[in-house]
């Protein structure tokens, strides 16, 4: 019989599983379960559709179930919940979300892409209406008509509180702005991007602060939300506590961004053992601790490219790869996962902020001798526009090898975080980043890149 592959979720990494596992093979049966109704989305331009720098929401949702019927023959079965694993008999219990009828399907190999949900803080009120996290195309489009509804509503949508300033928060924070609106941004923290080192992150705070500022609203820092008040027509605002002092801020529309938990319930009832950072647990081919049952995406772990120890990072970047490695391993490929360094890249108004590999702080609660790199230098001659690009870098001083990098500036962070990450990747040490044969054209970087500069930092 030909091999039969059920994957559980379709968004970023399910569907990379079931479109690699179809190219590695004709024969094989493929069916995708995803109890939402939006597939293959890019969670990522969620925050531009709000903000309206993506008018559509169609244009971030592409593909539909017919689209992969058609080019992949994979069956995607939208509105169906997988609600039970049994990996003795290898079959999984789905619900028909729409007709409520529970079915019983079997599998060859199980994939396990069922991602994460918004973590909903326990304070009073957090679920009231015109209060919504970000994660799915039914979440943007339903904060989208809250505000654009709120008009006619008779309570105009004029103030908003971001609770949590990771980038979610920081990414609706600029959209939220862009749409008119003052944004109060609220953080328990001391600064905002709580994964990076604070004296990087103080570039970003400043940066939220003035533009939030022009619109009346603010960023909070230290500070935590104790409640958040609403009436019959929906919230009305949100207490927060910092210094001792209550405080009450004016909110009609709140966003809560404080972070995700991998869905592991269905892992956990089939016996699939989760690893110390509470997602699953996968080898480098993606495969679990029970026989044909794989996990791929924010639901699993990775492993940390230095050190080899497990770590969740939840990214698209790593899910669509995780997808791919499952896909090509369970239909005979040789595809391995090489590890992340949790390289990620987000804008905040007119910065880049970018990170790969250990911060400082994470490299000396890790036990290493740090040696900390500092520069900042124009990305382009200034006489070419070049605006301060400020790299931090972080090195093992017994070593002398690169652990990690933080990169902020208007422009070409991006290219230098992705040159620091391949040579992190490669095991370069600090001297071999002056070496580098980079690009200079004074249209693009200096004659000494930045990077080489980083490379100049210890001789
Ligand atoms: P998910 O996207 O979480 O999908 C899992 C799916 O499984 C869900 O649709 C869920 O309904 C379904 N499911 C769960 N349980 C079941 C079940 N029992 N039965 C049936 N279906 C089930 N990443 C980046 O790299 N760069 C970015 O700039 C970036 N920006 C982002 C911005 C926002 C606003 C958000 C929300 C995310 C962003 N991400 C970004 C993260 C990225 O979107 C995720 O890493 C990616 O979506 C993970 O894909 P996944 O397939 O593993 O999981």
């Amino acid at each position: 019989a030909p091999l039969k592959i059920v994957i559980v979720g379709s968004v970023a990494a399910g569907t990379s599983a079931a479109a690699k596992a179809r190219r590695n093979t004709e024969t094989a049966r493929i069916t995708v379960y995803e109890r939402d109704h939006d597939i293959s989305y890019s969670g990522c331009g969620l925050p531009y559709f709000v903000g309206g720098e993506v008018a559509d929401i169609d244009d971030l949702t592409p593909r539909d179930p017919a689209w992969f019927k058609a080019r992949y023959d994979v069956d995607v079965r939208t509105g169906h919940e997988v609600v039970a694993v049994d990996t003795a008999a290898r079959t999984v219990t789905v619900r028909d979300l729409a007709t409520g009828r529970t079915f019983v399907d079997t599998y060859d190999e199980l994939v396990l892409a069922t991602g994460v949900r918004a973590v909903v803080p326990p304070i009073p009120g957090a679920g009231s209406t015109g209060v919504f996290s970000v994660r799915t195309p039914t979440d943007a489009r339903a904060i989208r008509a809250w505000i654009e509804d709120s008009e006619s509503r008779g309570r105009p949508v004029r103030h908003a509180v971001v609770v949590g300033a990771g980038y979610i928060g920081l990414e609706m924070t600029e959209q939220l702005t862009a749409r008119g609106l003052a944004v109060t941004v609220v953080e328990a923290a001391d600064h905002t991007m709580p994964r990076m080192d604070a004296d990087m992150s103080a570039r970003v705070d400043a940066e939220v602060r003035r533009h939030v500022r022009e619109r009346g609203g603010d960023l909070l820092l230290s500070t935590k939300v104790t409640g958040i008040t609403a009436d019959d027509g929906g919230v009305t605002g949100v207490g927060v506590a910092r210094e001792q002092a209550a405080e009450h801020l004016d909110a009609e529309l709140v966003i809560v961004s404080v972070g995700v938990r991998p869905h592991v319930n269905l892992a956990e009832q089939a016996g699939v053992e989760l690893g110390p950072t509470g997602a699953i647990a996968v080898d480098r081919r993606m495969r679990t601790n029970v026989e044909h049952v794989w996990a791929v995406g924010d639901v699993a772990e990775s492993f940390h490219v230095i050190t080899g120890e497990p770590v969740w990072v939840p990214l698209g970047s790593t899910a669509n790869k995780m997808g791919r490695i499952a896909g090509d391993a369970m239909t005979g490929g040789p595809l391995e996962h090489r590890g992340i360094l949790g390289t990620s890249i987000v804008r905040v108004f007119d910065l880049g902020v970018a990170q790969t590999g250990f911060t400082e702080t994470q490299a000396r609660a890790a036990g290493y001798d740090v040696e900390v790199l500092h520069n900042i230098k124009p990305d382009r001659p200034e006489y070419l526009g070049g605006t301060p690009l400020v790299i931090k870098a972080v090195a093992d001083r017994a070593t002398g090898r690169l652990l990690g990098a933080q990169a902020i500036g208007a422009s070409g962070a991006d290219k230098r975080i992705d040159v620091l990450a391949t040579a992190i990747t490669y095991g370069a040490d600090v001297a071999d980043l002056f070496h580098l044969d980079l690009a200079y054209s004074p249209t693009y970087a200096t004659t000494k890149d930045p990077v080489h500069y980083t490379g100049m930092a210890l001789t």
